[in-house]
């Protein structure tokens, strides 16, 4: 028996094809690909242009996989955690995030991830899979319904800083953003996207070649490799100073600015030493830095450094005119934060 395929995989030429040598016209691949993306359907049956012979055509060919909202959180603040569960059973996350004037989609790439950021949840979850640029794609479809639903406007910003390290599955990354940004997918500004990472040097400056016109933001806490090292311990292969050049040649080809995200620990980055590495760090290239606030994931090794220590960070980065933003936290009361989305699920 023919193992069906997933039709979602095919080029807009390779559906055109299907039609073709099926005796079928050209034109009957783009209604179906306008159906399978830009009004992301999921069922052959309620293809309502398309002759019920053909429709039985692509089922007897074809499957449609999606994924599929499995729970639904809502925060206190609005904040909604979804559990996301793929074609093969595994659970991702992904949320939505308000704020008065925006609402924000923070998608995951990966199932787990490939990296074992100490303080961060996902890294207890070992990596199993990379996820297919459809099922990055439906996640943003399944939180634009929910902005519509509960917040009356569709969705805004997307961020890649659910779970997983979207540069280690950066094709099906960059392909999920074509079909996001493209007129015949979402149609959204690849402005209003933000790839984040854990900075993988060789991946940013394939990124700068390729042209990308999204944001980069690059998880930072730490300019010091020793101390990155013991936090983020993929540092010892990616030093600070392959990550530096990465980003200069960014820059150099992309204009664009680069957020650096960074968590300020007590006894572990709040020394004043720390923060000049810091300061030195964002000399290279023209960046901001958003300063978030850590979410425990209760082991307590982790602790969030005192006010103080943060206000010597706003005002010496401040003092060298650059740009600092606070980032609080959102849904920490289920667990939808940053870092946090691995937790009891
Ligand atoms: N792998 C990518 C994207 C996923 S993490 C990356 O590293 O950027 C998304 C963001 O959440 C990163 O900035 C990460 O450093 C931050 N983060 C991870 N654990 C956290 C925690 N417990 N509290 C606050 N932020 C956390």
């Amino acid at each position: 028996m023919n193992k069906k395929k997933d039709i979602r995989a095919l080029t807009k030429e390779q559906l055109r094809d299907v039609f073709i040598d099926n005796g079928d016209k050209a034109f009957r691949g783009n209604q179906v690909y306008e159906w399978l993306w830009s009004k992301s359907l999921y069922s052959f049956e309620d293809m309502t242009n398309i002759s019920k012979e053909t429709r039985e055509m692509l089922e007897a060919n074809f499957v449609i996989n999606h994924i599929k909202v499995d729970s639904m959180q809502r925060s206190k603040d609005g904040t909604i955690k979804n559990g996301i569960k793929l074609h093969d059973g595994f659970i991702v996350e992904s949320v939505l995030i308000p704020t008065p004037k925006r609402t924000t989609a923070c998608v995951s790439s990966q199932v787990g991830c490939s990296l074992d950021c100490k303080f961060c949840a996902t890294s207890r979850l070992k990596r199993m899979r990379n996820l297919n640029p459809d099922e990055i794609y439906d996640q943003v479809v399944a939180i634009d319904k929910q902005s519509r639903l509960y917040h009356n406007h569709k969705l805004s910003n997307i961020v890649f800083m659910g779970m997983g390290e979207p540069l280690m599955n950066y094709n099906n990354v960059i392909k999920s953003i074509e079909k996001i940004t493209s007129s015949e997918g979402l149609g959204m500004s690849p402005k209003r996207i933000t790839v984040s990472t854990s900075g993988v040097p060789k991946i940013i400056k394939k990124m700068a070649d390729d042209e990308v016109k999204f944001n980069l933001a690059v998880s930072l806490h730490s300019a010091i490799d020793e101390v990155r090292t013991t936090i983020m311990p993929f540092n010892k292969n990616f030093p600070l100073k392959d990550l530096k050049e990465s980003l200069e040649y960014w820059y150099e080809k992309t204009q664009r600015t680069i957020t650096y995200e960074y968590i300020v620990w007590k006894g572990i980055n709040d020394r004043k030493e720390d923060i000049q590495a810091l300061i030195k760090f964002c000399s290279y290239v023209p960046c901001k830095v958003n300063l978030i606030e850590y979410n425990p994931i209760d082991d307590g090794e982790f602790q969030q450094a005192s006010s103080s220590a943060i206000n010597n960070y706003i005002s010496n980065l401040e003092m060298h005119d650059i740009t600092v933003n606070v980032r609080r936290s959102r849904g920490k009361d289920i667990d939808a934060a940053c870092g946090q989305l691995a937790n009891k699920s």
